[in-house]
C-alpha cells in the first residue's frame, strides 16, 4: 500500500494540477513527501512590529501595522503601478504593486487595519515596500508560528504567485493533515541519549517554529538523521568489503626496500612520511585488501611513499603499477623513479598512448612473464589487453582526474584477490568531507613538508600595479628563474571581458621581447603540449603562458614565479593547485595574483586566504565553507556526489562526528543490523537510495 506521503502533490489543498506541474518542473516537488522535506532557507521573527517612522530603506524585512489611506494608479498601460499610502500613528510610507492591481484594489479596504510585511526600499525620497505581504488582522489567519519560514522559489514560480508565502500556505495545508501519518525513523536508544525530538515534531517545527529554541532542536534532529544514515551506509559497506575481500600479505621487508633505504634515499624521511609508511605496512600485513587514500599537499613527498610501498610489493614477489592522469606526468614519474632505483635491478617500463606497437608488445609479454616489476603509465594501463602475472599493488596519482569506473577496472586486473590500492591526491579534502566521501577508504595524511622548503610568498595586485609586477618578473628572469603566467579559460559565449590567452601571449611577447615564450592550452594536441612543456622544463623558454592545463603535477624546479591573471575568476583549490607548480626548488618562490578592482566578497575572501596561508587543508576548509560540498573539486568528476538536504558538511562537522560514532557503535555490535532492536534502522537503511552512494564500485 502506498504511503500517504507518496501522493501526488496535485491532490493537496491549495495546489491542483496547474501549480503541481510548476512545482514539479521548478522545484522537483512531486509528492506530499517532497514538499514536507522542502525545508526553508531562513526564518524571520514576526513578533516584532516597527513604527512606520522608524523604517529605513536599508533594513532587510520589516513588519508594520497600520491602515491604507488612499490608492493611486500611476503611469500608462504596461508601466502602470498601484501605490497606496500606508500609515500608523508615527508616520506614513508607500506600498507599491506592479502586478495584480485590479485584485489588490478590489480586496484591500482603506481604513481597515492590516499587517504589512516586506523589504523596504526608497523611491523619490519616500520609503516604500514593493509587493508587500498584506494580512487582514481581523480575520483569523493561519498560524505561521513566531518565526516565519522563507522558501527558495524561482522567477517562474513567483510570476504565477507561487512565492515563499504561497509555499508557506501549502505547507500549512499539508501540516494540518499529518496527524498519525509520520513514522519515526530513529529508535529511542539513539534519540534519548542525544535528546533528539521526534521526527513528527521536527518536521512541524522546521516549517512552523514556535521559538528559536524549538527550531534549533528540529534542525539538529533532521541534520543528525541525514548524516547518521549516510554514515551507517558507508561504514557497513566498508565492513562488508573487509569481510569479502582478502588481501595479499606483504610480510617480508627484503632486499629492495632495505637497499633503497640504506643507499638510494638521498634524504631523511619526514616524520609524516614515516607515519604514513607505517600505516600502509599495517594494511599490507593484515590479510585484507588495502584501499587507502593518501592525502598530502603538493611537494609533500607522496611519490616517495608510493615508491617505497612498491618496493615492498617487489620484495614479496608482486608487481606494481603506477597510473598518472597525463602522459607528461607519467613520463616524469618514470624518469624520477628510474633514477631513484639506480643499482637495484628493478625492471620498470613506461606505457602510454604513444608507446609504439613493438614496444607495447614487449611490455605485455614481460608483464605476463612476471619479468617486469613496475609499470608506469596513463589510462593506457587499464586497457583490457594489459594483463599482469602477479599484480599486487596499484598506485593512482592525482586521484581527482580519474573516474570511479576507471579505478574499478584497474583493480579487477588480478582475478582472485584484488591488488592493494593506494590513491594519492594533492587536493586536500577536509576531514568532514573525507569522512563522508571516502568513508570506506582509509585516509592517510602527510601533513608536513620536507625541511628547508621556503613557503611561497603570495601577493595580490590590482591592475594599477601591473608595471611593477612585470618589473619583478624581469628581475627574477635576469637572475635565471622562469615564470608561469596563467589565464582563465574563456568560452566564446561569455560576454564579459576576460583576459584572453592569445592576447595575453601577444602582450607578453611585447612586454618581454628579449625572452623566449612557451604557450600551452587544452585545445593543443598532447604531443604539441608536451613539446612546449619540455622546452620550458629544459630552460629553453623563460616564460610559460598557459591555461589551467598546467595545474597538475609537472615539476620544473627552476620556475619560481606563478602569475595568475584574473585570479578572482578561479576557485580556491584551483588557485592553490596552480601555486603548487612553484616552490619546488631551493629558491624563494612567488605567486602573484592579479585581479580587477571590482571583485565580489567571495573572491576577496579567496584571494585573502591565498595570501594568508600555504596550508592546503586550511584552504580546503575555507573552500568548503564558501562553496559547499557539492562543488568541491574532484567530488563531482569522481561521481561521488553527496546530496544533502539539510546538513552542511562545511558547518556541521561536529554533528557528523557524533553521527559517525553512533553508527559505528551500532555496527560493531550488530554488523548486519540483524538484531530485533535494530529493525527500524535496517528498514530505513534499505530504503536509502543506492544510487547516491555507490561506493561499492571503488571498494
Ligand atoms: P608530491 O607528489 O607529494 O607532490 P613529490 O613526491 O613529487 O611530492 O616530492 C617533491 C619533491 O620533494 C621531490 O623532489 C622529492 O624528491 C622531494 N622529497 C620527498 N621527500 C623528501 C624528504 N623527506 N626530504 C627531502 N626531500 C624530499
Ligand atoms: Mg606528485
Amino acid at each position: 500500500m502506498p504511503e500517504y506521503l507518496d501522493q501526488d502533490i496535485k491532490f493537496l489543498a491549495g495546489v491542483g494540477p496547474k501549480r503541481a506541474e510548476l512545482l514539479k518542473k521548478e522545484l522537483g516537488i512531486r509528492t506530499f513527501r517532497d514538499l514536507l522535506y522542502y525545508f526553508p532557507y531562513k526564518y524571520i521573527d514576526r513578533t516584532k512590529f516597527h513604527a512606520i517612522a522608524e523604517v529605513r530603506s536599508n533594513q532587510t524585512y520589516i513588519q508594520v501595522k497600520g491602515k491604507i489611506r488612499a490608492f493611486e494608479v500611476v503611469g500608462e498601460r504596461q508601466k502602470q503601478r498601484l501605490t497606496a499610502v500606508f500609515y500608523d500613528e508615527t508616520g506614513s510610507m508607500d506600498l507599491v504593486w506592479f502586478q495584480g492591481i485590479k485584485y489588490i484594489r478590489e480586496n484591500l479596504v482603506p481604513g481597515k487595519t492590516y499587517v504589512v510585511f516586506g523589504k523596504p526600499s526608497v523611491f523619490n525620497g519616500r520609503v516604500n515596500i514593493i509587493h508587500p505581504e498584506v494580512e487582514d488582522k481581523a480575520s483569523e489567519q493561519f498560524k505561521t508560528g513566531v518565526l516565519q519560514a522563507f522558501y527558495n522559489t524561482t522567477e517562474k514560480l513567483k510570476k504565477r504567485f507561487l512565492n515563499t508565502r504561497a509555499i508557506n500556505k501549502i505547507q500549512y495545508n499539508l501540516a494540518q493533515q499529518l496527524q498519525g501519518k509520520i513514522y519515526e525513523t530513529l529508535p529511542s536508544k539513539i534519540k534519548e541519549p542525544l535528546k533528539l525530538i521526534s521526527l513528527k515534531d521536527a518536521l512541524r517545527q522546521i516549517h512552523f517554529p514556535e521559538s528559536s529554541h524549538y527550531l534549533q532542536k528540529a534542525t539538529f534532529r533532521l541534520k543528525f538523521e541525514e548524516l547518521f544514515y549516510i554514515q551507517l551506509k558507508i561504514l557497513s559497506l566498508k565492513h562488508s568489503r573487509l569481510e569479502a575481500f582478502k588481501g595479499f600479505i606483504f610480510s617480508h621487508v627484503g632486499y629492495n626496500f632495505n637497499q633503497f633505504y640504506a643507499n638510494n634515499l638521498p634524504f631523511e624521511l619526514t616524520g609524516a612520511q614515516k607515519k604514513v609508511i607505517k600505516e600502509i605496512r599495517k594494511d599490507l600485513g593484515s590479510g585484507k585488501q588495502m584501499n587507502r587514500l593518501l592525502q598530502g599537499d603538493v611537494g609533500s613527498g607522496k611519490t616517495l611513499v608510493a615508491l617505497m610501498t612498491a618496493l615492498l610489493a617487489f620484495d614479496n614477489g608482486f608487481q606494481a603499477s603506477l597510473m598518472a592522469p597525463t602522459e607528461i606526468l607519467a613520463i616524469q614519474h618514470y624518469n624520477t623513479i628510474v633514477k631513484m632505483l639506480t643499482g637495484l635491478g628493478v625492471k620498470v617500463a613506461l606505457l602510454t598512448g604513444s608507446t609504439k606497437k613493438a614496444e607495447r608488445k614487449k611490455i605485455h609479454e614481460q608483464l605476463e612473464s612476471g619479468e617486469l616489476q613496475l609499470l608506469i603509465g596513463t589510462h593506457a594501463l587499464i586497457e583490457d589487453t594489459v594483463s599482469f602475472s602477479r599484480l599486487g599493488l596499484v598506485i593512482i596519482d592525482e586521484q581527482h582526474r580519474f573516474g570511479v569506473a576507471q579505478r574499478a577496472k584497474l583493480w579487477k586486473k588480478n582475478k582472485l584477490i584484488p591488488p592493494h590500492i593506494l590513491v594519492m591526491t594533492a587536493t586536500p579534502i577536509p576531514r568532514t568531507l573525507a569522512m563522508t566521501l571516502y568513508g570506506d577508504l582509509d585516509v592517510s595524511v602527510i601533513d608536513e613538508l620536507p625541511p628547508g622548503r621556503k613557503p611561497i610568498d603570495t601577493r595580490h595586485y590590482f591592475e594599477n600595479r601591473r608595471k611593477q609586477v612585470y618589473e619583478f618578473i624581469r628581475g627574477q628572469i635576469e637572475v635565471g628563474r622562469q615564470a608561469y603566467i596563467v589565464y582563465p579559460l574563456i568560452s566564446e559565449s561569455e560576454k564579459m571581458d576576460y583576459k584572453n590567452l592569445e592576447d595575453g601571449y601577444e602582450l607578453m611577447k611585447q612586454v618581454f621581447p628579449r625572452y623566449q615564450l612557451s604557450m600551452v592550452h587544452g585545445k593543443m594536441k598532447p604531443a604539441e603540449k608536451d613539446a612546449e612543456m619540455q622546452l620550458f622544463k629544459e630552460g629553453k623558454t623563460q616564460i610559460m603562458v598557459a591555461t589551467t592545463v598546467i595545474e597538475v603535477g609537472v615539476d620544473v624546479p627552476n620556475a619560481s614565479i606563478m602569475v595568475i591573471e584574473s585570479s578572482e575568476r578561479f576557485g580556491l583549490s584551483q588557485l592553490h593547485q596552480l601555486r603548487g607548480r612553484v616552490g619546488r626548488g631551493a629558491e624563494q618562490s612567488y605567486c602573484l595574483l592579479m585581479s580587477s578592482y571590482k571583485i565580489s566578497n567571495e573572491s576577496r575572501k579567496r584571494l585573502e586566504t591565498m595570501v594568508r596561508t600555504n596550508d592546503g587543508f586550511e584552504i580546503a576548509e575555507v573552500d568548503l565553507q564558501l562553496r559547499g560540498p557539492g562543488d568541491i573539486e574532484g567530488t563531482q568528476q569522481s561521481g561521488l556526489g553527496v546530496n544533502l538536504n539539510i546538513a552542511n558538511l562545511g558547518k556541521d562537522g561536529e554533528i557528523l562526528r557524533i553521527a559517525r560514532n553512533v553508527a559505528s557503535d551500532i555496527l560493531s555490535d550488530d554488523p548486519r543490523l540483524e538484531k530485533d532492536e535494530n529493525k527500524l534502522l535496517l528498514y530505513h537503511y534499505q530504503k536509502m537510495k543506492n544510487t547516491e552512494f555507490n561506493w561499492s564500485v571503488i571498494s
